[in-house]
């Protein structure tokens, strides 16, 4: 059986979709923190067992029988509550037998070398992994494309000027979408041995390419202009990560291109009246 941590959240309800559709059913077991938002699962005849990351037990009783595990990173706000929460996960997962653990992590991670903070909570989840002896995959996410929903869109379809703060600028993006078909195929194929993917686009934008596809949509000229008045907190959280790597790894594993940059971002935009 395989299982799949966080499986009401975001990420993880397009994953068991994904993954009911290659196997079946009653080998897909649903971890989840609150069995009261689980029903939907269940009906779908998904297994549906308690498993908080907080409680141990609750860990050591849903892994028994699971040979695959996928964790999904925690969405706590703390990165030591983060990185206490998984290895929790991990250890469990170890006194419980599951062959091979999956873990989503971010993309593209700095090395230590480059005096940027490596120990972020991905990179130490990835050690306590390695350092378990458990067989793993590790399945590094690029940047969810929802940033752009701070960036202005609307306002920059009606008024033909999108406004970002200065500097080049250049983003690997991604939509959770793509992300769940890729970790599905992971999940089900079983592949044995270590495996590590950088799950990101193999191509990046930039806030030009944004302009033009805002241009389309809007029928008229949008175009981009910077301004250091245009400032948002997540400037500074971007400059920290690596979004201008690219990876085949992502279209490989899907077996078709990443979704365009215009159909990832119409859920972002309410076009003007
Ligand atoms: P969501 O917030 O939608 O889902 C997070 C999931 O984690 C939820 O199912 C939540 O449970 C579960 N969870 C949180 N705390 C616990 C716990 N103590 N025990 C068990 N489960 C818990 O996030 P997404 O699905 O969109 O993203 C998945 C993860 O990706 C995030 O948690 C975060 O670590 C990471 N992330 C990546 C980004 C990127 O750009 N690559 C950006 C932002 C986050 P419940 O459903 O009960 O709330």
């Amino acid at each position: 059986k395989i299982m799949i941590t966080g499986a009401t959240g975001q990420l993880g309800r397009l994953i068991v979709e994904n993954v009911r559709s290659r196997i079946p059913a009653e080998q897909v077991v649903a971890g989840v923190r609150k069995l009261e938002q689980a029903a939907y699962l269940r009906e779908q005849g998904v297994e549906v067992r308690y498993a908080d990351y907080d409680v141990t037990e609750s860990l050591d009783e849903a892994f028994r029988g699971i040979s695959r595990l996928l964790l999904i990173s925690s969405s706590n706000t703390d990165d030591t509550v983060r990185l206490i929460q998984h290895k929790r996960v991990v250890d469990a997962a170890k006194r419980s037998g599951v062959g091979h653990i999956l873990y989503t992590g971010f993309a593209f991670p700095r090395q230590r070398s480059e005096q940027s903070n490596p120990d972020n909570v991905h990179t130490l989840t990835e050690q306590v992994i390695i350092e378990s002896g458990l067989e793993y995959t590790f399945l590094r996410n690029a940047l969810y494309i929802d940033f752009v929903g701070v960036l202005g869109l609307k306002e920059a379809l009606s008024s033909g000027e999108l406004i970002t703060a200065p500097g080049e600028w250049k983003f690997n993006s991604v939509t959770r979408g793509d992300l769940a078909l890729a970790t599905a195929a992971v999940l089900s194929e079983g592949e044995a041995g270590n495996h590590i993917y950088e799950l990101a686009a193999a191509r990046t934008w930039d806030f030009t390419d944004l302009a033009e596809v805002l241009t389309g949509v809007a029928g008229k000229p949008v175009v981009h202009r910077q301004d250091a008045a245009a400032q948002h907190w997540i400037y500074a959280f971007m400059s920290k990560l690596d979004t201008s790597s690219t990876s085949g790894d992502l279209e490989r594993l899907m077996g078709r291109p990443v979704t365009p940059l215009k159909e990832s971002i119409m859920p972002f935009i309410e076009l003007p009246e």
